[in-house]
């Protein structure tokens, strides 16, 4: 039986780790015929390269240069003929800071460093990306968050960041319809090895550090009471990218969270 997504091709940001990777093996095994993956990781990229050889086209950059978006759509249309689903997931965390444990010069860095990875990563990759999408009448998925709606998931300038994507999709659903789908997935608390802010120090720092203790923080403060893997939120992205299957869908954040938000935090 042919995949979801069969003949497809994609590109995925931060796709070298995490929810992003498990993206990209989920798209494989649902029949993507290309899936480039834009990374500043050049030793995951490697192994995602090793591991998935075949249709998986890797490139080191920088989500908040447009060049590195630039490159990816050009490597999609080069290597695949055409591009169907932009993933926007390249993400940092700010590790739950609250506003006054900053000093006003952190506050800014910080501040500026998480949206321009968070906010501004997702803003030019659509921009790079929205001719190719509108020629094959695709679409684009964004990683968002919990913290894009309840406070209490994480730091201010997370939070914030988060927020805004909520905003970004809802409009570029209406500046580019018809022609291009625009929706995302907000996964709740997953078990990644995602970072922090070279501002503040904590670009080597993971949330996935004390995984055992996080996990069962997440499980013990969610409805469905198990930690989420990066592959549990796969399916959502899979069926957002399907003509097939979402063709009436845009504008839309699929909660993926084990029902946090449901309760409210
Ligand atoms: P992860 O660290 O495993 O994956 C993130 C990837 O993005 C990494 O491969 C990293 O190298 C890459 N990246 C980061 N900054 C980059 C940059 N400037 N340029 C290029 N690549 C960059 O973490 P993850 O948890 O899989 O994060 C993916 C997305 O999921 C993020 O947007 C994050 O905010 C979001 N999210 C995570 C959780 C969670 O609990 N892990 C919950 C909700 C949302």
């Amino acid at each position: 039986m042919p995949g979801w997504l069969s003949g497809y091709v994609a590109a995925v940001t931060g796709g070298a780790s995490g929810i992003g990777r498990s993206v990209v093996e989920r798209y494989l095994e649902e029949g993507a015929a290309t899936v480039v993956v834009l990374d500043r990781d050049t030793q995951r990229l490697e192994e995602l390269r090793a591991a998935c050889p075949a249709r998986v086209v890797v490139l080191q950059g920088d989500v908040r240069e447009m060049a590195s978006h630039q490159a990816m759509v050009e490597a999609a249309l080069k290597h695949g003929g055409r591009l169907d689903v932009l993933v926007g997931n390249a993400g940092v965390f700010d590790f739950n800071r609250p506003l006054h444990s900053y000093t006003p010069d952190k506050l800014v860095a910080t501040l500026e460093e998480i949206i321009a990875v968070n906010v501004r990563g997702y803003l030019l990759a659509a921009m790079a990306s929205a001719d190719a999408l509108a020629a094959s009448r695709g679409s684009m998925v964004f990683t968002c968050s919990i913290a894009g709606f309840h406070a209490g998931c994480a730091g201010t300038l997370y939070t914030i960041s988060k927020h805004a994507v909520v905003g970004l999709v809802r409009q570029l659903a209406l500046e580019l319809a018809p022609e291009v789908r625009v929706n995302a997935v907000a996964p709740g608390g997953t078990l990644t090895d995602l970072r922090g802010t070279a501002a503040l120090g904590h670009d080597r720092r993971s949330i996935g550090i004390q995984l055992e203790e996080t996990a069962g923080a997440i499980a013990n403060s969610t409805p469905l009471g198990f930690a989420q893997e990066p592959c549990d939120h796969a399916g959502s992205y899979v069926l957002l990218a399907s003509r097939e299957n979402a063709r009436a869908i845009t504008g839309e954040v699929l909660m993926s969270d084990g029902g946090v938000g449901v309760r409210g935090v």
